[in-house]
């Protein structure tokens, strides 16, 4: 066996919504998770039907979890109202991003909560198949969703008619083989059908054409436990949690130069700087990268900055995916940022040129300035402002246009090779 996820360092908080049965319920036990609350959800989302579940989904103003914030209900409805033939879900647990072990934790601690979410987005979207796309390297998460599923299955809650209600669905797990690439929707498809993993140009979006040329909905692990909660409270409820524009609450991973790092249960609009205090953040604190490796970093003197979609975009940065890696003042900084690029050199698909030559560019420059082999750094900053902004504006898929958003925030804000 795996050592199980990172440590979740508020397990049996009672005020805790997404995580009130991680560490709590017993993960293979569905009487357990029914004891729990398990299985309300789906109650009401039938007592309500279809398009009472969306209309709720659109009130609470739930939005991806998977780093982009899309409205969860605008997905879902544009994905219901096409009237083409069969509609699919895809569960994207692909989770590859740099820092973030959220959805494992979900999948590991909470299966069968997965199974419901999922359940209750395919009655709403009209779809009878959906597909677990899950990150290869989380074989203890896979083991659990197997075994959830079957139980479920077993148990009528999957199958031909769930619940007795006439409604028909089923899943079936997908496992990725190590490509970050592959969590890019498109890409995530190509791979389900037995293609290459390379991303395809959006629109058309897969709302309307998606896994096999279907309309899809295709939503992150943490976006679609959020809709217990919000049929259990209520869409009202479920809004008054966090901000006006980032509503509900948030799993934030926080790691590196911390005392207990794990995955953090806040709601939308606690300060970087309380979660940080949270996690036991340690003496000497430079810097903080946000988002993953696509995000970017902020300085030690910014941890006012309030964790919401709009308090990180007006401070000029990103949430993501709820990536927050501390580094205190003994990280180098040019190494960490060379293998950063090393990443995304590593990880492009090659598939467009602006990032397949831009990654390796990158990699060139920092490798020289690292090195000291250059002609001087300016001249090779100059060169990355020059890559990075061919690679954000001529890039087929976000890989390539985030692939110089950490390297270009630590020149900016933390003047990385002054
Ligand atoms: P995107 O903005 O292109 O799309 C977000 C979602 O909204 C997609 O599902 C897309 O199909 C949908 N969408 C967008 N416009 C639409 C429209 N007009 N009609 C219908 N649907 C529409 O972003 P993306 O490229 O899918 O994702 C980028 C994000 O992924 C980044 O924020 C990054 O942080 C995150 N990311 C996360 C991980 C992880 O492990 N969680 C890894 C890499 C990247
Ligand atoms: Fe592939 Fe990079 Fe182009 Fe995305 S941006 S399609 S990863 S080459």
């Amino acid at each position: 066996e795996p050592p199980a996820a990172m440590a979740v360092p508020q397990a049996g908080d009672t005020t805790l919504t997404l995580l009130r049965r991680v560490g709590v319920a017993d993960p293979e036990s569905l009487d357990d998770y029914r004891a729990h609350g398990g299985y309300a959800a789906l109650r009401r989302a039938f007592a309500l039907g279809p398009a009472g579940v969306i209309r709720e989904v659109t009130d609470s103003g739930l939005v991806g979890r998977g780093g982009a914030a899309f409205p969860t209900g605008r997905k879902w409805q544009a994905t219901a109202s096409q009237p083409d033939r069969p509609h699919h879900l895809v569960c994207n647990a692909d989770e590859s991003e740099p820092g973030t072990f959220k959805d494992r934790v979900i999948m590991e601690g909470d299966p069968y909560a997965l199974v419901e979410a999922m359940t209750i987005a395919a009655y709403a979207t009209g779809a009878h198949k959906g597909y677990l796309y899950l990150r290869g390297e989380y074989p203890r998460a896979l083991h659990r969703m197997r075994y959830a599923i079957d139980r479920a299955r077993a148990r009528g809650l999957l199958g031909d008619d769930i619940l007795g209600q006439g409604f028909a669905f089923d899943i079936e797990i997908r496992r990725g083989a190590g490509a970050y690439i592959c969590g890019e929707e498109t890409a995530l498809f190509s791979s389900i059908e037995g293609y290459r993993g390379e991303p395809r140009s959006k629109p058309p979006f897969p709302v309307e054409k998606g896994l096999f040329g279907k309309p899809t909905v295709e939503n992150n692990v943490e976006t679609l436990v959020n809709v217990l909660p919000v049929l259990t409270m209520g869409a009202p409820a479920y809004a008054a949690i966090g901000t006006e524009r980032s509503t509900g609450p948030k799993l934030f991973c926080v790691s590196g130069s911390v005392g207990r790092p794990g995955v953090y249960e806040v709601p939308f609009g606690a300060t970087l700087g309380e979660l940080l205090e949270l996690a036991d953040v340690r003496d000497g604190l430079r810097a903080v990268l946000l988002g993953g490796a696509a995000g970017g970093f902020v300085r030690a003197d910014e941890l006012d900055i309030p964790l919401t979609f709009e308090g990180t975009r007006e401070a000029g940065t990103t949430l993501g995916s709820g990536v927050v890696m501390a580094f205190d003042d003994t990280v180098p900084l040019p190494r960490l940022l060379l293998r950063i690029a090393q990443f995304f050199r590593d990880e492009s698909c090659g598939q467009c040129v602006p990032c397949r030559v831009g990654t390796v560019r990158q990699e060139e420059a920092l490798t020289r300035i690292v090195e000291r082999t250059g002609a001087g750094a300016a001249g090779d900053i100059a060169l990355l402002r020059e890559v990075g902004s061919a690679m954000r504006d001529a890039s087929i898929c976000g890989l390539g246009q985030t692939a110089w958003n950490a390297v270009e925030s630590a020149i900016d804000r933390l003047g990385a090779y002054e």
